[in-house]
Parts: structure tokens; C-alpha cells; sequence
């Protein structure tokens, strides 16, 4: 029997789309064979699915021998689906076959497709599924979490975040988390993205303004391919747990009746400090102070006065020093200090001396008029001891030691050491024959002459303090310069230093020598609000001209609360007078600010100038001020000249001028004139 084909490949195809999207198993194959016979025209005709795992099951023949048929494999980018096979009619012709091959490949295409859209979708549906589980877990957990992009922007917020800052997640998401910060440093926050999975203890505002304590972990967020992406945070409330460890630490560590550090703290404290000053090899050290007749007063007042008498002395302590310092109470009356940012030890006997005075002026409890003095003893690391129990062993002893001292019952005050007690009674003795030396004429000035590089003319000189003292013969400024900063005495004598080179300068100017800039060194100390007031009225009351001022500054002045310090210089030169940058490169200036400063001229530092030209180092930090000092418009000095070859290092680096000994020593005031007058004719 001869059939011909029912249906074109178009009709069959539409039937085809219809069978792979609904059908399933036995039905989609005999749909499947259906629409093979019907296409072909045949009595007989089959769908054969692959075996489920592809290529195994090889072709079986469907077909009688003896009848005429077609076979046709479905293949699809290499995946075989099975294959159709139609017989029974007397003859198939390459038409047929053409039709077969058409009807294959469609076949296996759809197959394909439905099967990759299964997948996918699976796929789909499954990432929903965790998602949303994923979801329910955070929303769930009592823990907020939020994550956010790389630049801070949040991307969600779970409900444990609602519930915390008291933001839907409608109002949180997609804004920068640093809505939720409290002033904290968002530099602080970049950096810490940067290394996330820290935990840390921060503070965040709510919505409703209230602040509070969280501990926060940040882990990495990563996209699929495993780049950052983010960063996920989980935060929780630790309000109450910081309140608790407060007022814990507050009892654990202070004294109830001052609220100071107590023996414990300070302890902790002092060995903190000295694993700090070990590492950068500084000195420190502690000072234990013993009240005078506290004991008499309570014993005679009662306890209610004498524990108020102990709150008022802890105030006047606290007040006397700086904010670094750690004043404790350790016992009854006993109190101890540490200190440890000294640069010298003399300095611990500044602050002794401080304390006692701030004890000077009477307590006024309850009509009482009441007096205590302090016997304070002195122990210095690492020399005394090198952890905080010998430390306050030794300044203990010492503090013993100071009550026996001549006037020891008020103001006595002892080292540990032996060595160190004659040092400090030699310091005392320096101090008393200085002040003296000051009122008495006891000091006088030299001038080192200034050339400039090219004339070889003198175009100014430094006035440089001298101690003309009656033992010892002359004293050089390094020993007692120090000692004057650190006494205060600094102050006194940098104003008789600038009367008597103002007073010089004058003589000068009534000789008929032409001006030239005489410059005076300023102390940090004394570069206060008051300074220029004080050089304006020394020039007037001397008829001097501005010009024939130049001050002195030293990097360090620099160095603290700029701006003040910038507005007091910009004060000074508005009167006409010159500032110079002193021992420059020795300090720390920031170039950054160094342009700010309105100043005339850098000085390269003699530690510089002596490697001059031999050391490479030396050689670059000169020629670097040199080239700083061109670009900033100011001119540059170097001092501690010696030889000539510094000096010619110095010419060809482009240096404006020179002092020190290869031209002249400092001179007094009289050798110095002629100098002038000799430098001027020649
Ligand atoms: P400075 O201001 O850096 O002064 C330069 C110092 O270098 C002076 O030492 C000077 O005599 C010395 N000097 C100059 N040329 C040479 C040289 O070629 N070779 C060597 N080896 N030294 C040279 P001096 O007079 O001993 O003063 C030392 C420091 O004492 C000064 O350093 C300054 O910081 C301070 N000073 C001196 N007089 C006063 C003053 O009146 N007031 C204040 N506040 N400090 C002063
Ligand atoms: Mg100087
Ligand atoms: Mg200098």
C-alpha cells in the first residue's frame, strides 16, 4: 500500500513545537511516531528515545527485513535523542529522505532547547529558593545585618537592623552608611574595608539620635567571579555591656574619694609608658609625694575635713600638670606622678617644684584655714628600675630621703640616686648664681658677623649671650640655655638679651655705621602673644629703624599650635622686622608649612655644614635647603662655615651667605665695630 505524505514540514513542524513543550515520556514518543508517519505517508512509523544516558543503546531495526523503510538518527550538538523509523510502503525515494533529515533536525533542536530552558529555569527557581530562605534566615536572626557596595553604599538591611537603628529598609538602602556614624573618621572606615573580618567596637546613631555602643564585624562580599564586591556588617548592641566594664573599670581602678588613678591603674599605667619608652630608648619618671601635716589635721579636724582637704589637693595636682601626666593616689596622703615624655630628668624637679607651689596658697574647708607642704621623692627609669612596683619602691625611699633635707618638712625634694642629687643641687646652685648673673651684669653679648657669599661683605651678625661668671670663668650658652628653658628663666633673659642688642645697635647707629641686620636668637618660650609688642617698644624706646632687627627662631617654636604661632610672626613682620629660620633641618617642619611661614630667611644647621663637601648626605640636605629656600623666595644662610671648601661647596650650591669661624668668631661689641668698618673700607 502506498501512501502519500499527509502534512508538509511546516504542519509538522507546528505539531512538533506543540509535542517537545507538553509532552512528556510514552506520549511525547508516540506523538512523536505519529507525526514521522504522518509526514512520510507511512503505515508504520516510531519515535525511539536515547537510552537516558545518550549514545548506549545502538539502533535496533524496527522493521521487518523484508520491508522497505527509513532511519533516521536525532543528533543535536553532539547529543543524540534517539532516532525515528518509518516502513511500510513500497518505496522511498530521496525526497522522503530529504523529509526524514528535516524532520530529525527540527526534532533534535526543540529537544535541545526544551531541555536547556528546563535547566535553566531549575536553576532559576532554585537561587529563588535560597534566596528567599537565605532572606527569612537574616530576617530571623536577632543580629543585625547589612551589607553595602565598595563605596559604602547599603545594598540591604535585615530586619535585626530595622529593630536596631530604627530604619526600614526602604529608608536605609541605597544610602552611605556613614548616616549612622558618630563623627568617626570615614578615613578610618576606608581603611578598614580595605582589610575587613576585624571585630570592633564602634559607636552609631539611631534614628532617633541616640547613641550607642555596637560591636560590628565587616567580612568580604564577592560577585560570582570572586571579586570584592562589598562588604557584609553584623552589628550588635553592647550599650549595656560597655556601661557595665565602665563603671567596673571606674571602681576596679580609681580612688572613690579623688576619682584619680588609683595604685593599680597607675601601675598598669607606668608599665604601659615604659614598654613605650624602651621601645624609642627615652627616659621617665616617677615622682611620689608625701603630704606634710595632713595627719595632724585629721587627726585634730576629723576625717569629713581631712577627706575634703585630699579632694582639693588631688584638684590643684591635676591642675598643676599637663594633661599627659598621670597623677595618682596611692595611700592615705601619698600620691605619685609619672612622667614620660621627658627629655631631660631635671625637668621632674620643674615639676616638683610645681606641685609644691600649687600646695602654697591655703586651703579654705569649713572656716578652717588650712597649710599642707609635700615631700616628694624622684625615680628615674630605667636607671631606678625598669617596672612600675621597683619604680615606686625607689621614689618612695627617695621621698623618705627628702623629708630629712635641710627644709624638708615643706618643700624637700630627693632623687634615688646619689649622682643625681649632686646634679640637681649643682643645677640649683647654676640656677641661683644665674638669676643673679641676670640682674647684676653678670651676662654680655658677642657678635658673629654675617657675609654674604659673591661681596664678602658683612651684612649682619648674630647676637650670641654670653656668662661671664665669677668661678667658673665664661659659660657657654649650651649649659645654661637649657637650664634657663626648662626654669622659665628663659623669659627674663631673652629680654635682656634684645634690650642690650636693640641698646648696642643704637650706639652703632649714633657712630654712623650704616644699618645692617643685627639678629637676636627667641626662644620658644619666649615666642608668645606678647613678643611683638615687646619688640616694637624696645625699638622705639632705642629710636631704632625695623630693619635693623632680625629674630631667630628655632624649628621647634614652629612646631606647636601653628596657627598662633603663624600669627604672631605675621605680626612681627608687619613692624619691618626680619624673622630667620634657625638650626633649620635639625627639627620636623612640614614643608607644606613651611611655605606659610612668613619668613625671610632658612638656616642651614652646623651639623649640616660640617660634612660639607666630604659626606654625600650632607652635601644633598645643603644643596635640598639651598634649592627650598630659592623656590620659596627666601634666603639662605649657612652657619658653622670653617674652611674654605665649604664655603666653595656652599657658593656653587647657590647659598646667599655665610657665618662662622673661617670669616670671624663672635666678637664682642667693640671688636666687632672695627671688623665692620675694616670690612667696609677693604
Ligand atoms: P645658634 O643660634 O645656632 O648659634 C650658633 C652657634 O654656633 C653659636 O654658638 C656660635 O658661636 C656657633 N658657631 C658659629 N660659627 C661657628 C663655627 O664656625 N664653628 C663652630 N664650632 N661653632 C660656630 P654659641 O654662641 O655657643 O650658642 C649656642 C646656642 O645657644 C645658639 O645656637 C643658640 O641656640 C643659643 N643661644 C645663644 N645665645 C642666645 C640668646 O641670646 N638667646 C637664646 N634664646 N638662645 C641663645
Ligand atoms: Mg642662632
Ligand atoms: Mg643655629
Amino acid at each position: 500500500m502506498f501512501l502519500r505524505p499527509a502534512t508538509d514540514i511546516m504542519s509538522s513542524s507546528a505539531a512538533l513545537c506543540e509535542a517537545v513543550m507538553h509532552m512528556r515520556g510514552d506520549f511525547l514518543a508516540d506523538e512523536l511516531g505519529r507525526i514521522a508517519r504522518s509526514l512520510l505517508g507511512s503505515p508504520f512509523g516510531v519515535f525511539v528515545p536515547a537510552a537516558p544516558d545518550g549514545e548506549a543503546q545502538p539502533a535496533p531495526e524496527p522493521f521487518p527485513a523484508t520491508m522497505v523503510g527509513l532511519v533516521q538518527d536525532i543528533v543535536c550538538s553532539g547529543r543524540r535523542f534517539g532516532y525515528y523509523a518509518v516502513w511500510g510502503r513500497p518505496l522511498y525515494d530521496s525526497g522522503d529522505r530529504q523529509h526524514m533529515s528535516s524532520l530529525a533536525n527540527l526534532t533534535g533542536n526543540l529537544l535541545q532547547m526544551h531541555a536547556m530552558a528546563l535547566r535553566s529555569s531549575h536553576a532559576y527557581i532554585e537561587i529563588e529558593r535560597q534566596l528567599s530562605h537565605q532572606a527569612q534566615i537574616l530576617d530571623q536572626i536577632h543580629e543585625s545585618v547589612l551589607t553595602m557596595d565598595q563605596t559604602g553604599y547599603i545594598t540591604s538591611w535585615n530586619k535585626g537592623a530595622e529593630r536596631l537603628f530604627g530604619y526600614t529598609a526602604q529608608e536605609a538602602i541605597g544610602r552611605n552608611v556613614l548616616f549612622l556614624y558618630v563623627n568617626e573618621d570615614p578615613a578610618f572606615h576606608d581603611a578598614f574595608m580595605e582589610q575587613g573580618g576585624q571585630v570592633m567596637e564602634v559607636r552609631r546613631r539611631k534614628k532617633s539620635g541616640e547613641v550607642f555602643w555596637a560591636s560590628l564585624s565587616l567580612a568580604p562580599l564577592k560577585d560570582l567571579q570572586g571579586r570584592p564586591a562589598g562588604l557584609i556588617a553584623y552589628l550588635s548592641d553592647i550599650t549595656d555591656r560597655k556601661r557595665t566594664e565602665e563603671r567596673l573599670h571606674q571602681l576596679a581602678y580609681h580612688d572613690s574619694l579623688t576619682s584619680l588613678p588609683n595604685r593599680t591603674l597607675l601601675t598598669k599605667l607606668l608599665d604601659q609608658s615604659m614598654a613605650v619608652a624602651q621601645r624609642n630608648d627615652a627616659s621617665g619618671c616617677v615622682l611620689f609625694i608625701d603630704l606634710n601635716r595632713f595627719k595632724q589635721v585629721n587627726n585634730a579636724l576629723g576625717r569629713r575635713i581631712g577627706d575634703e582637704l585630699l579632694r582639693q589637693v588631688a584638684q590643684r595636682f591635676k591642675a598643676a600638670l599637663r594633661d599627659q601626666d598621670v597623677v595618682a593616689r596611692v595611700s592615705g596622703d601619698e600620691f605619685a606622678v609619672g612622667l614620660f615624655d621627658l627629655r631631660q630628668h631635671f625637668e621632674s624637679t620643674t615639676v616638683a617644684r610645681k606641685l609644691q607651689a600649687a600646695l602654697v596658697e591655703p586651703f579654705l574647708i569649713e572656716g578652717h584655714d588650712l597649710r599642707v607642704g609635700a615631700s616628694i621623692g624622684i625615680s628615674v627609669y630605667p636607671q631606678d628600675g625598669t617596672d612600675a612596683e621597683s619604680l615606686l619602691r625607689t621614689a618612695d625611699i627617695a621621698m623618705a630621703r627628702a623629708k630629712q633635707t635641710v627644709g624638708g618638712a615643706d618643700d624637700g625634694v630627693a632623687f634615688y640616686s646619689q649622682e643625681m642629687n649632686q646634679g640637681m643641687q649643682e643645677r640649683m646652685r647654676l640656677e641661683t648664681d644665674l638669676r643673679y648673673a641676670l640682674h647684676n651684669g653678670g651676662l654680655l653679648l658677642h657678635y658673629q658677623p654675617k657675609f654674604e657669599i659673591g661681596s664678602d661683605h658683612i651684612v649682619g651678625a648674630e647676637a650670641l649671650v654670653r656668662w661671664q661668671h665669677p668661678v667658673r670663668g665664661l659659660v657657654p650658652p649650651s649649659e645654661f640655655i637649657p637650664l634657663a628653658e626648662s626654669t622659665g628663666l628663659i623669659v627674663q633673659l631673652g629680654e635682656w638679651v634684645l634690650e642690650e642688642a636693640c641698646a648696642q645697635a643704637a650706639l652703632w647707629k649714633q657712630a654712623g655705621v650704616a644699618p645692617f641686620r643685627l639678629a637676636v636668637n627667641v626662644s620658644a618660650r619666649e615666642f608668645s602673644a606678647g613678643l611683638p609688642m615687646r619688640v616694637s617698644n624696645t625699638l622705639a624706646r632705642h629710636g631704632l629703624e625695623p630693619c635693623w632687627l632680625e629674630l631667630e627662631i628655632t624649628e621647634s617654636t614652629l612646631m606647636h599650635d601653628i596657627e598662633r604661632v603663624i600669627n604672631i610672626m605675621d605680626q612681627i613682620n608687619a613692624l619691618g622686622v626680619t624673622l630667620s629660620l634657625d638650626d633649620f633641618g635639625t627639627g620636623y617642619s612640614s614643608l607644606s608649612y613651611l611655605k606659610r611661614f612668613p619668613i625671610d630667611t632658612l638656616k642651614i644647621d652646623r651639623s649640616f655644614t660640617t660634612g660639607l663637601p666630604g659626606d654625600s648626605n650632607d652635601c644633598a640636605i645643603a644643596s635640598t635647603i639651598i634649592s627650598i629656600g630659592q623656590q620659596l623666595g627666601h634666603r639662605v644662610i649657612a652657619e658653622g662655615v670653617e674652611t674654605v671648601e665649604q664655603l666653595e661647596f656652599l657658593r656653587g650650591a647657590g647659598c646667599d651667605e655665610v657665618q662662622g669661624y673661617l670669616f670671624s668668631r663672635p666678637l664682642a661689641a667693640d671688636v666687632f665695630e672695627q671688623a665692620l668698618k675694616d670690612n667696609w673700607t677693604a
